[in-house]
């Protein structure tokens, strides 16, 4: 399997204290058949291999970490990213109830599904819902829908065969409001593939309802084509999630990891059983550790990064406290600040910084971060120690060696001063967020 097959992949990479350029391109090319092998849609894998080669490239040595470790926690975090990094929870009304639709193809588990998860919004939420029979074609799915219902001790609205879905859907709404249900989970018809009609339907019952998530439930032993049916779902209806049934089968793992990355919608949940408690919420960083399979490795890297954090964020706070921040960590922080993303996000986070009046009109651009780093390298290293010798000639020469205006370095350093000061009111003061700031 593709567990496997990544272990393979990182072996002649083990024991190895510097890794070359041909032993990166070698295990990487591993890596791109795995996943291939895994169903992994082709341009998933090829965007895929591409940036980890390219992180791992350029990747700081992590203390403590050796280079087949640094590469892993690449895959690891990259594999994760791809999934879409954390959970995605559903959407909750602001006025009950909450309408969730079932969607998807012929025996994907979209009956099943509505049930699991009536009984996991049950038992977490303590809610009450409201389950609505709408497919009316499938021999017995109102009858399978009312069993399930049954065992999980949830409702079930239906009008049999012969009443329009649409018109079946909004007289289960009104039968949710007249009873308080907080949440009504339709189950709507299936087709052995996408057509038309089914798609007109699903339409017309997505304008009735206005649902709040519209859950597609894919088959994850169908591989490639769950990737194809996500596309085709996804175009006709703007889903909201995916529910992932069968991982408890053979799977590859394929689908798993090519929804998000093509249609851009997270996988939500993930049925791994046939029996109604089989639903679990999908963490993309669970997943990845999972399909890579090295449990231990990957908590020992966590761990082994946490620390160098954590020393770092003491480190920082120490020199604000000894007032002895100076270019240097001021550079550290900017690299950090840049493999984060836009600033001004960022700041937005800072407990107590996000009104100050100081970073208001903060609007940084990357490009002003790369003259703002021209501009401190081009200090001598006495310089970004101890930046009180910055005198009007050094300025001149370090504006000559950044090629930036002399103003700009001026800017800079009265920028910095600024900062300085403030930061040491900050440490003195009640804000023991900075060190979180400075490292989240
Ligand atoms: P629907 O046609 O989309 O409503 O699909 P159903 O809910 O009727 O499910 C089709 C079959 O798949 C049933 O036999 C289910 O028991 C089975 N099934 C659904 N989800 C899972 C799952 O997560 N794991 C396994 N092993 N079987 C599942
Ligand atoms: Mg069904």
């Amino acid at each position: 399997g593709l567990t496997d097959r990544l272990q393979k992949a990182f072996k002649n990479l083990r024991g190895k204290g510097k890794i070359s350029e041909s032993d990166l391109r070698e295990t990487m090319r591993e890596i791109r058949l795995a996943l291939l092998e895994a169903d992994v849609n082709f341009k998933v894998v090829r965007q895929f291999v591409k940036t980890v080669q390219e992180k791992a490239k350029g990747a700081d040595v992590l203390e403590g970490l050796n280079p087949a470790q640094q590469i892993v926690k690449i895959v690891n975090d990259e594999l994760t990213n791809m999934m879409g990094e954390s959970a995605t929870p559903l959407v909750k009304s602001d006025k009950i109830p909450t309408v969730i639709m079932m969607v998807g193809l012929q025996g994907a588990g979209k009956t099943t599904s509505a049930g699991k998860l009536a009984k996991k919004l049950k038992t977490d939420d303590h809610a009450r819902p409201l389950m609505i029979a709408a497919d009316v074609y499938r021999p017995a799915a109102i009858e399978q829908l009312e069993k399930v219902g049954e065992q999980v001790g949830v409702p079930v609205f239906q009008e049999g065969t012969d009443v329009d879905p649409v018109q079946i859907v909004q007289d289960g709404l009104k039968e949710a409001d007249k009873n308080n249900n907080d949440y009504v989970l339709i189950d709507t018809a299936g087709r052995l593939q996408i057509d038309e009609n089914l798609m007109d339907e699903l339409k017309n019952i997505k304008k009735v309802a206005n649902p709040n998530d519209i859950l597609l439930v894919v088959d994850a032993m169908t591989g490639q084509s769950a990737v194809d049916t996500a596309v085709g779902f996804n175009d006709a209806l703007d889903i909201t999630g995916v529910i992932l049934t069968k991982l408890d089968g053979d799977t590859r793992g394929g689908a798993a990891l090519s929804i998000r990355a093509v249609t851009d919608k997270p996988i939500m949940f993930v049925g791994q059983g046939e029996k109604l408690d089989d639903l679990d919420v999908f963490h993309p960083d669970r997943m990845a550790s999972r399909i890579l399979g090295m449990g231990d490795m990957l908590s020992f890297i966590e761990k082994t990064q946490k620390e160098y954090d954590e020393n770092q964020a003491k480190e920082l706070t120490e020199k604000i406290k000894e007032n002895s921040f100076d270019f240097d960590d001021f550079i550290d922080q900017l690299e950090q600040i840049q493999k984060m993303g836009p600033i001004q996000d960022l700041v937005k986070m800072i407990p107590g910084m996000a009104n100050n009046p100081a970073l208001k009109n903060l609007n940084v651009n990357p490009k002003d971060l790369d003259h703002i780093k021209a501009i401190i390298y081009s200090m001598t290293s006495e310089e970004r120690s101890n930046p009180d010798v910055l005198n009007p000639s050094r300025r001149r020469r370090i504006a000559r060696g950044s090629a930036q205006p002399i103003q700009q370095v001026n800017r800079l350093i009265k920028q910095f001063d600024q900062m300085k000061k403030m930061m040491n009111k900050v440490s003195n003061g009640n804000m023991s967020g900075l060190s979180n700031m400075m490292n989240s």
